[in-house]
């Protein structure tokens, strides 16, 4: 016999009445509903906060006996290896300080080729040899771990070799606590060595570049030691309210919208560029600056940016490294401190069609223990040859590898930038303003024999204008060019929001220093063959001017004709991913990589497969979502919509006769016709577009993979997107479910 129950029914409570089961207006609603939530504050001073939550040196000296430290001092300034009794010390200095501060758990804190950071929590909850519960963390935990590298993309590293992986301690980046855990910034290594991270070819890139250029800066100064990259990044980014997010499939699951008609408003007034920020978001940013300032990240500039709800952050430039570090922590402390205001964070390249896009400018120059930006012109003509130097070795460098840098920055999602409808084109050229173009011109003519006199003072008159006199103008700005000098630093403009800075710093360094060691190399043979140096230097840098005048470009980026000179001039104009990623396997870029200790050439052969992978990666994900959103969402509504018209038509013959009728019923019909042709299109598509993915997905050789994504998903992916965003015109804005770009773009 079979038992039956019998269910009572709960009586449900509604909290409030839904007046619209609309997913959309409900989202709206409560958008419109979140207030801007200004938190408490204590004292928020930035002299008084600043890295309140890091292990800066001050700390060490307080929790890490005196001995010990002038040894951990020196090992980080000399980057030099650490000991097991020196780890020992300072963990148990730093799990005191970490205590301290509310941590219960440490953990290394890694940079994967993901593009984002991993971190695994272990408590520092412990026996001791007598079961008594301790808290424990020794010198051999905060010195290597060994996570589970088989779960992070190695792009065949790990394949060859083994599964396993290390993280090792990066004592130039100060560790930090952040809510109830001990971050420790770490590199991650094969077993083989071999880089599965960012910050390890970092960290090579950055030793490169001081090498290559204390020997060049030893021309002017032989007191100069040292050359530090430094590192200033400005984040773009999109702030969108939760429950508008929420109800966009497409945000949720790729970060973008892949369809939307383009709001009638967007950005077409510049009215949102350095506007008053609005008072929700300024909430946001108050309380991000403020974490930020805690961890040890600069903060200093925020404003609106270009399109509506986008926004920019930028701090005081730091050493490359950890400005690097501070940049990818700063993009998770965005997503945490957005979910308390309600908000999320977009960072990727492209959220929405029709408006600008975001990138991550980063800002970078070369500075000497002596306190010389080696990028900047100096107060005398002295100062000025060595400017002169280093600028135009940049540009020999941006010349040489325009095509791995912009490898660098190339991505699925900064691709809707690269080369699309706006900045920056997919071309690297070099920006310089007309003062130094002209400055570079008078040298570049100049008469080597006569223009060079040497004063007693051992100051040199060029002889080519007035180099003494660059005051560079700042004004003189170009922001359709992906690589500019804006006066004493160059800005690589090119790289993409939600990037690893990282990855574009490490192949600008690897240019510049395999391009300075050529350079001395050149020089030092002039002067073996009895050459004074300074006309040695100016016979080489008058070559280097005429040599790479191709990457120099100061017009407009974005226009066809620019395009057309680009080819001729020789520079790479590939615009589809997977082929730009093959730069960085071309001879020149092995040889450039390999020479600097940057990365080998398996090292590079692995990074591009992730690339690859990662490239089919996201579309496979786009193109899932978009035929889910298409049939589920927008057809539906679509349909609906044309049933209504189709009643319509139908019952008007009974009130007006059958001529009457068909006249009034013209436009109607047209609309129902036209509602077909957009739906049946776009039926045809999502058809067509899953079996072109699944054919893709077939394909085994990631670059092949990739190509067959770019060559046959994208295209119909954007054809798709046309029809659907065509209906989104003519439905009934009652009866569409997905919210709208004007509600997505305008709400705050
Ligand atoms: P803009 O948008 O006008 O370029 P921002 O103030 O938004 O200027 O950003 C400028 C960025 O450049 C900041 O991150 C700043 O720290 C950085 N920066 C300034 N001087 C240097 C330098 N010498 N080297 C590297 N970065 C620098
Ligand atoms: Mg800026």
């Amino acid at each position: 016999m079979r038992l039956k129950i019998q269910f009572n029914p709960i009586k449900i409570k509604k909290r409030h009445k839904m007046t619209n089961n609309n997913i959309r207006f409900e989202a709206v609603k409560m958008a419109l509903n979140h207030e801007p939530i200004v938190t408490n504050k204590t004292n928020t001073r930035a002299s008084v906060i600043f890295a309140q939550n890091v292990f800066t040196r001050e700390k060490m000296q307080e929790y890490i006996a005196s001995n010990i430290l002038d040894e951990l001092f020196e090992l980080m300034d000399n980057e030099k290896t650490l000991s097991r009794d020196i780890a020992n010390s300072v963990a148990i200095g730093m799990k005191k300080w970490a205590m301290d501060h509310g941590a219960t758990h440490y953990t290394h804190w890694f940079q994967p080729l993901t593009g984002g950071t991993a971190e695994k929590h272990d408590a520092f909850f412990d026996f001791d040899a007598n079961g008594k519960p301790i808290e424990k963390f020794s010198g051999s935990v905060l010195y290597q771990q060994e996570p589970d590298a088989s779960s992070f993309p190695s792009g065949g590293i790990r394949n060859t070799f083994e599964a396993r992986g290390y993280s090792a301690w990066d004592p130039s980046s100060p560790a930090f606590v952040i809510g109830d855990r001990l971050c420790i910034p770490t590199i991650f290594v094969a077993y083989t060595g071999e880089a599965l991270d960012y910050k390890t070819p970092l960290l090579r890139s950055i030793a490169a570049v001081n090498k290559a250029a204390v020997g060049v800066a030893n021309y002017f100064d032989r007191n100069v030691k040292r050359v530090t990259t430094y590192l200033g990044w400005e984040q773009e980014y999109f702030l969108v309210d939760e429950s508008l997010f929420a109800a966009r499939p497409d945000l949720l699951m790729t970060g973008r919208t892949l369809m939307g008609h383009y709001s009638s408003k967007n950005q077409q007034l510049d009215d949102h560029y350095f506007g008053i920020i609005p008072e929700r978001v300024l909430a946001f940013m108050t309380e991000l600056e403020e974490e930020a300032l805690k961890l040890g990240i600069p903060v200093k500039t925020r404003h609106n940016e270009v399109a509506p709800n986008q926004f920019e952050l930028a701090p005081i430039y730091e050493e490359a490294n950890l400005g690097s570090d501070h940049n990818q922590l700063i993009m998770s402390l965005m997503e945490q401190v957005a979910h308390h205001h309600h908000f999320r964070v977009l960072l990727h390249e492209k959220p929405y069609g029709g408006v600008n896009g975001s990138g991550k400018h980063c800002n970078w120059s070369l500075g000497t223990n002596t306190g010389v930006n080696l990028v900047a012109p100096g107060k005398n003509p002295y100062q000025n040859l060595q400017f002169v130097t280093f600028l135009v070795n940049v540009l020999k460098a941006v010349h040489r590898h325009n095509g791995v840098l912009k490898a660098s920055i190339a991505s699925a999602t900064n691709a809707h930038r690269l080369g699309a409808n706006e900045a920056p084109p997919a071309i690297i050229s070099v920006f310089l303003g007309s003062q130094l173009t002209e400055a570079l011109a008078q040298i570049e003519n100049a008469d080597v024999d006569k223009g060079i006199i040497i004063n007693a003072k051992k100051e040199m008159k060029l002889g080519v204008g007035n180099i003494p006199e660059i005051l560079l103008d700042n004004t003189d700005r170009n922001r359709t060019s992906p690589f500019a000098f804006t006066g004493n630093r160059f800005e690589f403009r090119a790289v993409g929001s939600s990037a690893n800075c990282a990855g574009a710093v490490l192949a600008l360094n690897a240019a510049v220093a395999e391009q300075l060691t050529m350079f001395k190399q050149e020089v030092d043979a002039l002067i073996e063959q009895g050459e004074a140096k300074e006309r040695a230097l100016f016979h080489v840098i008058k070559r280097y001017i005429k040599e790479c005048q191709a990457i120099h470009f100061d017009g407009n980026g974005y226009s066809d004709a620019w395009k057309e000179e680009a080819a001729k001039r020789g520079l790479d104009c590939e615009t589809n991913v997977p082929k730009i990623i093959d730069n960085y396997l071309s001879d020149s870029s092995l040889k450039m990589f390999s020479s600097t200790g940057v990365l080998s050439p398996s090292e590079l052969e692995s990074r591009c497969e992730v690339k690859w992978e990662n490239y089919s990666l996201k579309l496979q994900i786009e193109s899932r979502v978009f035929g889910d959103l298409v049939i589920n969402h927008v057809l539906p509504a679509a349909k609906r919509y044309q049933k209504m018209l189709l009643e319509k038509v139908a019952n008007m013959k009974m009130v007006f006769d059958a001529d009457e009728a068909k006249a009034l019923n013209e436009q109607d019909c047209l609309l129902i016709r036209r509602i077909e042709a957009h739906a049946s299109a776009i039926i045809a598509g999502v058809d067509k577009m899953t079996k072109l993915r699944v054919t893709a997905n077939h394909i085994d050789n990631q670059r092949e993979r990739a190509l067959s994504f770019h060559d046959n998903v994208v295209p119909i992916m954007e054809d798709i997107r046309k029809h659907v965003d065509e209906l989104e015109m003519w439905v009934d804005d009652q009866l569409w479910t997905l919210p709208k770009y004007r509600e997505l773009l305008f709400i705050r």
